[in-house]
């Protein structure tokens, strides 16, 4: 009996910015209004394909996701599938094989086949995220929508307009909300017990299981595994978080966190956080609980201030839209930086005369990963020095970081080369400094071999 003739409503979850069972309010509208129905939890890879106008890619060579950003995602998406399969169903992968279909068309297949009536996707700034569930909306009108908001610690912007720069927006929100201090946690949404079955029709259509998806790549980019401490997935960032808050260092998180390396200087939340394996109320709740517990200094004030940061590119991201890929960013005037092919080469190997920069992209290329500070030291050499396009920078860490995030990345990158949230323009970092201060010995540079080359 088809979906239709049985009058069921099928329900449809596309993840995106939500890998996770806990906190998920999608997940738990979906099995809400699914519970005599049936119910298709898809993730589709590369769906913003579709878009002519999404340039961005490609017109700044963005080649494939890099294996530590791959491998980080599929261990999120494993880790996803089993949970969705405790709960009675399982995760639907699109990609797009040799010859398969887009994975847009696969989508609106799908859709079509299965006769969908509701869609439940989480809410996001992605701006061409966005666009393609506009143009599913306008192909079928007539289903249903239910957008929740997962990753933020606002369901919308909480000021009437986004401040100019995020120390106005932090003093705003501080004053109007501080969640911070409040009385209560943050309500935290339950994780459904039971999920409602696929369609009957699905349970044999294997080439839409993320197992088998992950098979038949084999050989092909299946990922092999990078030296990066990053394990993804909700159980690995649960476990992270526990780790973290069950030892000293967020007492000592402000001094440290501008270290090059070093697992416990900074909270290293970031990755989980990009794809939503981890809840930023569970966090804050976990910080919170750890000020009442064990101490509250300026180091733990400091993770919700870097918290806001989060928020706040978020927001900027919302506000700004297609803007964010402009070369003159939010700003009136373009940067006087160019494309200069060997240049660019040069910094994404590692081969500049920089060592503290190379030893940064060598580590961002080995393991996905790299802190706070390299990543403003590697982007102002990469617009001050080597005087390149920014967008090349955002796009190169698109392809490499495990905690890519379109609204942080491109909002910083715009930050730094003066297009963007700066009111005091563009920085420059002296490179020499920063190197004596941050790496007086020479271990990191030497760790992830900065030095140039000689040649005999
Ligand atoms: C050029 C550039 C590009 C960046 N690209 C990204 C990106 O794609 N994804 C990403 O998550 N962060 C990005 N950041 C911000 C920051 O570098 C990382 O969030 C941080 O290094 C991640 O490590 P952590 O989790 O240990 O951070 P912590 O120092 O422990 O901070 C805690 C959390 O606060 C948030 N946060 C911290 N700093 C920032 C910031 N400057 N902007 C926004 N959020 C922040 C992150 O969610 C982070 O996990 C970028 C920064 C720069 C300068």
């Amino acid at each position: 009996m088809s979906n239709q003739a049985a009058n069921r409503n099928v329900t449809l979850v596309l993840f995106h910015n939500d890998l996770r069972v806990a906190d998920n309010a999608t997940l738990l509208k979906a099995s809400e209004i699914s519970t005599d129905g049936r119910l298709l939890l898809v993730y589709a890879s590369s769906l913003t394909d579709v878009l002519d106008d999404k340039d961005h890619y490609d017109a700044y060579h963005y080649d494939s996701m890099g294996q530590a950003r791959q491998q980080f995602l599929h261990e999120s998406l494993a880790d996803l599938n089993a949970s969705l399969i405790q709960q009675g169903n399982r995760l639907l992968y699109l990609q797009k094989g040799d010859e398969a279909l887009d994975v847009f068309t696969q989508l609106n297949d799908l859709i079509a086949q299965q006769q969908v009536t509701d869609i439940c996707v989480s809410q996001t700034a992605d701006y061409n995220q966005n666009k393609v569930y506009n143009l599913i909306q306008a192909k079928y009108p007539e289903i249903q929508w239910h957008i929740q908001t997962t990753s933020t610690l606002f369901d919308e912007l909480p000021l009437e307009s986004l401040p100019k720069s995020f120390t106005q927006f932090r003093k705003q929100i501080e004053t109007d909300y501080d969640l911070l201090h409040a009385e209560k946690d943050i309500a935290i949404y339950p994780t459904p017990e039971t999920l409602a079955p696929l369609p009957d029709n699905m349970h044999s259509r294997n080439e839409y299981f993320f197992e088998s998806q992950l098979s038949n790549q084999a050989g092909r980019d299946k990922p092999s595994q990078p030296s990066s401490s990053f394990r993804g997935g909700e159980l690995n960032g649960l476990k992270h978080l526990d780790a973290y808050f069950d030892s000293d260092a967020p007492s000592t998180y402000k001094t440290t966190r501008n270290a090059l390396d070093e697992w416990a200087h900074s909270t290293k939340f970031s990755g989980w956080l990009a794809n939503g394996s981890l809840s930023v109320n569970i966090i804050l709740n976990r910080l919170r609980r750890y000020e009442r517990d064990m101490i509250a200094n300026d180091s733990t004030y400091w993770i919700w201030f870097e918290l806001l940061w989060r928020e706040y590119f978020y927001w900027y991201a919302v506000t700004h839209q297609q803007k964010l890929f402009w070369f003159k960013g939010i700003a009136q005037h373009a940067p006087s930086t160019q494309l200069i092919e060997s240049l660019l080469a040069q910094w994404k190997n590692g081969t500049t005369q920089y060592p503290i920069v190379n030893a940064c992209m060598n580590q961002l290329r080995t393991t996905g990963y790299m802190s706070n500070r390299g990543r403003q030291l590697v982007a102002s050499c990469f617009i001050h020095e080597l005087g390149l396009d920014w967008r090349y920078g955002a796009a190169y860490f698109e392809q490499h970081l495990v905690d890519y995030d379109v609204d942080s990345n491109w909002g910083n990158w715009q930050y730094l080369a003066g297009v963007g949230a700066d009111p005091r323009g563009c920085r420059q970092f002296n490179l020499n400094k920063q190197t004596q201060q941050y790496d007086p010995n020479g271990e990191f540079i030497r760790q992830w071999q900065g030095n140039p080359q000689k040649s005999d």
